[in-house]
C-alpha cells in the first residue's frame, strides 16, 4: 500500500538527437530512486530512446503519483546520469533564451557554447562471459553460426570486450541485434554502457607575475565623473546598459579597473571581453598589477580543453570573480554576475560566424538583465549601431581628452598616385621609406598595416582611384575570373569588366591584390637592417603564437635593433608599445570598397585603432597612410581620429540607403555543392518569404538573392537573399525563419543570420 502512494519523479528532457523534429521535444522519464540523490536541473542524463541509448539534458523535474501516470503509454527510467551539473538552473534559462532566440536546436547550442569535452561522450560495449569456446560444451550451450561468429571476434579482443558499433561492424551480421539479444539470454555476453571520462580539467598554472603590491590609481577628474555615475547604478543593482566613448588612450581601462574593483568588494563576479587573444597579453599584465591572481579566471580561445574546463569549474564553484576572455566569455557559468564589459565593443570578432551566430552583445544584454547587472561597453570607435541607440536612449558617456591631455599624433596621408607619377612603382611611398629608414638608425619600432581583406578584387583605376560601384546597391563590383565579368554580390547585377576607366579613360585600371605574406618578403628585400616579424591569422591561431610575437617585441634583446611588425589587421587592435615610432598603412582605402554596407565603418575604425598605436608615449612618430584616394572622406575622418565628424557622415549614409540603425537587416543562406540547385531554391525561398510577411502584416525589403560575396566556401556553393525590415519586426522574422525551416523541404542548406554585421 505505501509503495503505491509514493510520488514518482518525472525527469523531462531535451535529448541529443541528430533528428530535427525530435530536438525540439521534451521527452519524460522516470526517476530511479537510486539516482535520486544526484539529479538536479541541468544534469546530463543517459535514458533508452527506442532501441538505443540517448544523452539528454535534464530540464525540468515534476512530482507525479502513479495514477496520474496516463495508462497507455508507458514511461521508461533514466538509464544513468553522467554528470550531475554542469551549470546551474539559471544558467540553463540563458541557454534556453539563446536557442529559441536564434532559432537554433537546444543541443545545436549547448554544443556551440560549451567547453568541448565538457559534456563528454558514452559508448556502449560487450563483455564476453566465458574464457574460451570450450566453455560452452561443460555448460551445455549451443549456439548458431552467427552467435559463433561474435564471440569469436570478442575472445580474440585484447580487454575481452569491444564496443558495440565497433562489433556490429566487423560481425557484418544482418541481425546484429537478434544475436545480441540471444547471447545475453543465454548468459554469455552483457552489454555495459561506459562513460568515457570528459576531459579533465588542467592544473591552475602558478602565476609567473609577482603580485608584491596591487596598484591603485586615483582617476582624474572626467574619469571620476564617469566612475561617480556607474557606481550610482552597481549600488541599485539593477540593469543598466552604458556605452563609453573615448580615444585610445584616453584612461577607460583604468575606469573599468575601478568598476571592478567596487564590484569585487560587493562578493559579485565580472566578465570583461576583449576582442581577441593578441589584446590579452598585455591587458593581463596590467590586470595582474591590481588584482589577485587567484580571483582571475583567462577564457581565451587558444585555451586548451582542459584549461577550459578548469576555467569552468572555477566559475561554478566561485573562485573565479573576474573573468577575461575573448567572445566566448560571456557564457562563463558565474552565477553572481555584477558587471559586464565589452571593450573594443566595435569589434567583429564579437560576432559569432558559427550556429547560432549569436552576438556577444545581445547575449551580454540578456545576462546582464537576468543578473540585474550593469552592461558596459567601450571604444574609441563605436560601432554606429551602438552610438546611435546609446545617443538616443542617454546612454551615452563620452571621454574627450586623452589622459594628461597627450596631443594625438599627426597622420600624414600619402597620394600613392603622385608616387607612380613620380616613377615610384614600389609599394613604399618616399615617405614611409624615410620614416621607416630612420625608425632603423634609432632602433625603434614599426607597425605595416595590411589589411588582410584588401585580397578581394575590386577593381580600381591607378591614376584616378575610380573604384567601379553596382548602380543599385552603393558597393563596390567585384571581379569574377570566371566570365570575366563584375558581379554585385547583394543583387546580382553584372557587367562587362572595364578596360577603361569611366573617370579619366586612363587604361591602368585593373583589380588590387597583395598579401600580407608578399608584404613581408618586400620588406626583408628592402630593409635587410630591421628584423621583420609577422603577425596574422596564421599566427594567432597557433596556441603560443601571439605569445612569441608578443616576447620577441618586448625582450630586452630587441632594444639592441629595430623590429617591424607585419601584419592584418590584428596588429592595429590594443597593442602598446612605447618604442613603436612608425605606423605605415600600406593600402588604406583596401577594405573601402568591399561589397559590405558596413565597409567604411570597418575601415574608419581600422585605420582610427591603428594609427593610436603610435605616439602613446614620448616619441616623435610618423603615422602614414598610403592611398589612391587621399581625397576619401572616411581616410581623412581616421587621420584626423575625428569619430563624431565620421559619424555624422556616415549616419547620413545609413539613412539614405535606409541600412541600420533605419531598419534592421536579416539574412538567409543557402549552401549546396550543386551551384543551380542552390540558384532555384533560392527563388523558391524568396517567394516564400515575400508569402509568409504578407501572412504576418509586415513590411519588408528584398535584396538579392545573389551568391554570397564568398561565393563557394568548403565545397558548397552560398547564395544569400538580404531583408531589410523594421527593428520591432524582428520577431516576425523569426517567425518567418521558423514557418520556412518547418514548413518547407530544401536539398540545400539554410542558415539565418539575425541581425548580420557582415554580408560575406
Ligand atoms: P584607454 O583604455 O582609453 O586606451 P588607458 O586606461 O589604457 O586608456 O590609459 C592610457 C594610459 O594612461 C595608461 O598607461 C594608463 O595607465 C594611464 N592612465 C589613465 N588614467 C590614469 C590615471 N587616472 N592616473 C594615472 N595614469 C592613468
Ligand atoms: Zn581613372
Ligand atoms: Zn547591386
Amino acid at each position: 500500500m505505501k509503495e503505491e502512494n509514493k510520488e514518482i519523479i518525472i525527469a523531462q528532457a531535451l535529448l541529443d538527437s541528430s533528428n530535427p523534429t525530435l530536438q525540439e521535444q521534451l521527452f519524460e522519464y522516470i526517476l530511479p530512486n537510486h539516482l535520486e540523490s544526484k539529479t538536479k536541473i541541468g544534469s546530463l542524463a543517459l535514458m533508452p530512446f527506442g532501441k538505443q541509448l540517448m544523452r539528454g539534458l535534464i530540464v525540468n523535474l515534476v512530482l507525479s503519483s502513479p495514477e496520474e501516470l496516463s495508462q497507455d503509454y508507458e514511461l521508461k527510467y533514466i538509464s544513468e546520469i553522467l554528470k550531475e551539473s554542469i551549470f546551474e538552473p539559471e544558467y540553463l534559462d540563458l541557454l534556453l533564451w539563446i536557442s529559441n532566440f536564434y532559432i537554433c536546436s537546444f543541443w545545436q547550442t549547448l554544443k556551440g557554447i560549451l567547453p568541448i569535452g565538457l559534456l563528454g561522450s558514452f559508448q556502449e560495449r560487450v563483455f564476453i562471459q566465458i574464457e574460451s569456446l570450450e566453455d560452452l560444451i561443460e555448460l551445455k550451450i549451443k549456439i548458431t553460426s552467427k552467435e559463433e561468429k561474435l564471440l569469436n571476434l570478442l575472445l580474440n579482443s585484447v580487454q575481452k570486450n569491444l564496443a558495440f558499433s565497433f562489433l556490429r561492424q566487423q560481425s557484418k551480421d544482418t541481425t546484429f541485434r537478434q544475436t545480441i539479444k540471444s547471447l545475453i539470454s543465454k548468459n554469455l555476453i552483457i552489454v555495459q554502457t561506459q562513460i568515457k571520462k570528459a576531459v579533465k580539467p588542467a592544473l591552475k598554472k602558478q602565476n609567473i607575475i609577482k603580485n608584491n603590491k596591487l596598484n591603485i590609481i586615483n582617476l582624474n577628474t572626467q574619469q571620476q565623473e564617469i566612475f561617480d555615475n556607474l557606481k550610482i547604478i552597481l549600488d541599485q543593482e539593477q540593469f543598466d546598459d552604458y556605452l563609453l566613448h573615448g580615444i585610445t588612450g584616453s584612461g577607460k581601462t583604468e575606469i573599468y579597473f575601478s568598476l571592478i574593483r567596487e564590484v569585487l568588494k560587493k562578493e559579485k563576479q565580472v566578465i570583461y571581453l576583449v576582442p581577441e587573444i593578441a589584446l590579452t597579453v598585455q591587458l593581463l599584465e596590467r590586470v595582474y598589477k591590481h588584482f589577485p591572481p587567484d580571483q582571475v579566471s583567462i577564457w581565451h580561445s587558444n585555451l586548451a580543453a582542459g584549461e577550459r574546463i578548469l576555467a569552468w569549474n572555477e566559475c561554478l564553484n566561485n573562485s573565479a570573480r573576474l573573468i577575461i576572455g575573448a567572445r566566448s566569455a560571456i557564457f562563463a557559468p558565474v552565477s553572481n554576475l555584477g558587471l559586464i564589459i565589452i571593450d573594443e565593443e566595435h569589434d567583429s570578432s564579437y560576432k559569432s560566424g558559427f550556429k547560432p551566430f549569436y552576438d556577444t552583445k545581445q547575449i551580454a544584454l540578456q545576462r546582464a538583465k537576468l543578473n540585474n547587472a550593469l552592461l558596459l561597453s567601450g571604444s574609441a570607435t563605436p560601432s554606429i549601431k551602438n552610438y546611435f541607440f546609446a545617443k538616443e536612449n542617454h546612454k551615452l558617456l563620452s571621454i574627450k581628452n586623452r589622459f594628461n591631455n597627450k596631443p594625438l599624433p599627426k597622420v600624414q596621408i600619402i597620394d600613392m598616385r603622385i608616387e607612380l607619377q613620380n616613377g615610384n612603382k614600389s609599394i613604399f611611398s618616399r615617405s614611409l621609406r624615410q620614416a621607416l629608414d630612420k625608425c632603423i638608425l634609432n632602433k625603434e619600432q614599426a607597425i605595416l598595416l595590411l589589411n588582410k581583406r584588401g585580397h578581394s578584387s575590386y577593381i580600381f583605376c591607378r591614376d584616378c582611384g575610380y573604384v567601379a560601384f553596382c548602380k543599385n546597391c552603393s558597393v563596390p563590383m567585384i571581379y569574377h575570373l570566371t566570365d570575366n565579368a563584375l558581379h554585385c554580390h547583394h543583387c546580382n547585377f553584372r557587367q562587362a569588366k572595364l578596360t577603361v576607366c569611366p573617370a579619366c579613360q586612363s587604361l591602368k585600371i585593373k583589380e588590387s591584390g597583395l598579401g600580407t605574406q608578399k608584404l613581408e618578403a618586400e620588406l626583408k628585400r628592402n630593409f635587410p637592417a630591421a628584423e621583420i616579424l609577422r603577425l596574422d591569422r596564421d599566427i594567432s591561431s597557433r596556441r603560443e603564437g601571439v605569445q612569441e610575437i608578443w616576447n620577441q617585441l618586448i625582450s630586452p634583446e630587441a632594444e639592441k635593433k629595430s623590429q617591424f611588425l607585419v601584419g592584418t589587421q590584428l596588429v592595429a587592435k590594443g597593442i602598446d608599445l612605447p618604442r613603436v615610432s612608425v605606423v605605415g598603412v600600406v593600402h588604406s582605402e583596401a577594405g573601402l570598397y568591399l561589397p559590405d554596407y558596413t565597409a567604411a565603418e570597418r575601415s574608419f575604425q581600422l585605420l582610427t585603432q591603428a594609427a593610436g598605436r603610435a605616439g602613446r608615449h614620448d616619441k616623435d612618430s610618423n603615422i602614414i597612410f598610403q592611398t589612391y584616394i587621399p581625397e576619401h572622406e572616411i581616410i581623412k575622418f581616421a587621420a584626423n581620429q575625428d569619430y563624431e565628424a565620421f559619424y555624422d557622415w556616415e549616419i547620413e549614409q545609413r539613412k539614405a540607403y535606409n541600412y541600420t540603425p533605419f531598419c534592421e537587416l536579416t539574412r538567409f543562406i543557402l549552401s549546396n555543392e550543386s551551384d543551380t540547385t542552390v540558384e532555384k531554391e533560392m527563388e523558391k525561398l524568396k517567394d516564400w518569404i515575400i508569402v509568409e510577411a504578407k501572412n504576418l502584416e509586415i513590411t519588408i525589403e528584398l535584396l538579392g538573392p545573389a551568391p554570397c560575396p564568398y561565393e563557394k566556401l568548403n565545397k558548397l556553393f552560398r547564395w544569400h537573399i538580404l531583408i531589410k525590415h523594421k527593428q520591432i519586426d524582428i520577431n516576425s522574422i523569426r517567425t518567418i525563419y521558423k514557418e520556412i525551416k518547418e514548413n518547407y523541404r530544401f536539398n540545400s542548406r539554410l542558415a539565418f543570420d539575425l541581425m548580420p554585421i557582415s554580408l560575406l
